[in-house]
């Protein structure tokens, strides 16, 4: 491919000019305990079996607590105590409920630095994440939906809408507090319980946020919290008593979970997996787009459903595209996540570790060119150089199957046309991202991807008041916004809720 000869000369940025001092955030606020039992009915107890796991710290394999593991019995005693608590929950005032979700957000903020610290350590993402996005977003989303539940009436949802029941929601790992609180605040405002199960390596923060339903005196078993592994969230998608499930996590177990609810009444919501692609036009900003391809792919670690696996960028700017985005890689910092100055931390467990490195494998057998960045990787715990492939082709894996980790890849094409048959050529369709000059084209493009959602010139921008959701193998249902709300609330015909 042609460098066009008109473009500026790319900066030498491959030896940052100056040094980074270590500037590591105090981990002393966030307490860790040695062992945590079940959060259930208000209360913390111990799980039935008496069986735990362990969690660890992804940069540098530290033990860090032991945690309660929940077999079918303890989720029935979490389901009883969700339903329980349904109709003194109901019944309160879409203000009263408010008053809680405001209490929830709030001491959220309070308590942001510490929530920010645990999740760097359980997780392994660096601190700069948590404590300008995770943490905060999740305190958004506890906000916007507080403010919904003296409203629901005048949302257009139907004169009268109602509450499903007890909603079963079990989250992934990459974001735990965030996906927590998409999960649990659209849940309550609407007027339903919830038993949540997080991920099997990142339950501290939700654990934390147990705390905080007792401190903002949360009605005992509106919120309960099971941890444990794949099969705890196997006997909450089970559960005879759950009405509403709402997933997030993987299109395998997805679509296992949605064989399994088909003919039941239970109600359900599926966010998957994606493999978004991130097409960049020859008019493009192109130093702004570089940040976006950095933002769609690097940040946390490439572990974001919606993330920009799939750069396709328009041939006469390839070369320049990528010498820039190598040069700015090359400044990336990995390294310890709780050091303010860190870009990319661990990959979040040896198991999704060794599945990046698989399938990075598979891309370079395929014939794809490999390129990282030369960073020196830390002596223990779990870690992945940011990786950039090109000369892809569109069938091979890379291409193809969501990889979860900081790995790029990139394809060219030469017209509009092209660019969007290129981008929905995947068995997903959650997120795509456009960079151009010209808003008639960003509008051109947005109107032909199915995705659920499209980013122009930006990239993996969350607010609470816009619905997310996929299409296709992505799943099915919005998170967010007005949309969120109705994925909890029935239908004034529907005679199976509100028991
Ligand atoms: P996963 O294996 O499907 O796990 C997701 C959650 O489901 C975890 O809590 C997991 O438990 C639990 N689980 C596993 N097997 C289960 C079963 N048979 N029944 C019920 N629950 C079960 O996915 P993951 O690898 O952790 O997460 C990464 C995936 O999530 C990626 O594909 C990513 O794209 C997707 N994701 C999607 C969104 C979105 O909004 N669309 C957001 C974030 C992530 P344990 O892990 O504890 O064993
Ligand atoms: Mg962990």
């Amino acid at each position: 491919m042609m460098t066009d000869t008109t473009t500026t000369p790319v900066p030498d940025l491959v030896t940052p000019s100056w040094d980074y001092a270590p500037a590591p955030e105090a981990r002393g606020i966030a307490t860790i305990r040695e062992h945590y039992g079940l959060f259930i009915g208000g209360e913390f107890v111990d799980p039935a079996s008496d069986a735990s796991f362990a969690t660890i710290s992804p940069s540098t394999e530290e033990h860090l607590a032991e945690v309660a593991l929940a077999d079918a019995t303890d989720v029935d005693r979490a389901v009883a105590a969700a339903r329980k608590a349904a109709k003194g929950w109901q019944k309160l005032s879409g203000a009263q409920r408010g008053k809680y979700l405001y209490r929830l957000a709030r001491l959220l903020q309070e308590r942001a630095r510490e929530f920010a610290v645990l999740e760097s350590i359980d997780n392994g993402k660096p601190i700069r994440e948590t404590r300008d996005g995770d943490v905060p977003t999740a305190a958004a989303f506890l906000f916007y939906h507080a403010g919904w539940a003296d409203k629901l009436d005048h949302a257009g949802l139907g004169p009268d809408p109602r509450p499903l029941g007890v909603a079963g929601q079990v989250i992934p790992w990459n974001f735990p507090l965030l996906m927590l609180s998409w999960k649990i605040a659209p849940a309550l405002a609407t007027g339903n319980t919830v038993v949540i199960k997080p991920a099997e390596t990142t339950p501290l923060t939700a654990l934390l946020f147990a705390e905080l339903c007792q401190q903002a005196d949360l009605p005992p078993g509106v919120v309960n919290i099971v941890t444990g592994a794949g099969e705890t969230g196997a006997a909450i998608v089970a559960h005879d008593d759950v009405d509403k499930v709402a997933f997030t996590g993987s299109t395998a177990v997805g679509k296992a979970i949605q064989r399994e609810l088909a003919g039941t009444r239970k109600r359900l919501t599926l966010e998957l997996g994606g493999k978004a692609a991130n097409i960049v036009y020859d008019d493009a900003p192109i130093d702004q787009a570089v940040e976006g391809i950095v933002d769609g792919i690097f940040f946390n670690q490439g572990h974001v459903c919606c993330a920009g696996s799939r750069l396709l960028v328009q041939e006469s700017i390839h070369d320049e595209v990528v010498d820039r985005l190598k040069a700015r890689l090359q400044t990336l910092r990995l390294g310890d996540p709780l050091d303010k100055n860190t870009d990319i931390g661990a990959i979040n467990s040896a198991q999704q570790l060794e599945r990046i490195t698989t399938l990075t494998d598979t891309g370079e057998a395929e014939g794809a060119e490999r390129w990282s960045p030369d960073c020196e990787l830390p002596d223990q715990g779990f870690w992945f150089r940011p990786t950039v492939f090109t000369n892809v082709a569109q069938a091979a894996r890379i291409a193809t199957e969501e990889i979860f980790g900081p790995v790029l890849s990139v394809l060219t094409f030469r017209t509009p046309d092209e660019a969007v048959a290129k981008a929905n050529n995947t068995a997903y369709g959650l997120s795509a991202g456009i960079w151009t000059d010209k808003g008639s084209r960003i509008l051109w493009t947005a109107d032909r991807l199915k995705a659920g959602v499209v980013w122009a010139n930006t990239f993996n921008r969350f607010d609470p008041t816009s619905p997310f959701g996929g299409y296709k193998e992505s799943g099915f249902g919005r998170e967010g916004g007005r949309h969120g709300l109705a994925a909890y609330l029935a239908a004034s015909d529907d005679v199976e809720v509100s028991r």
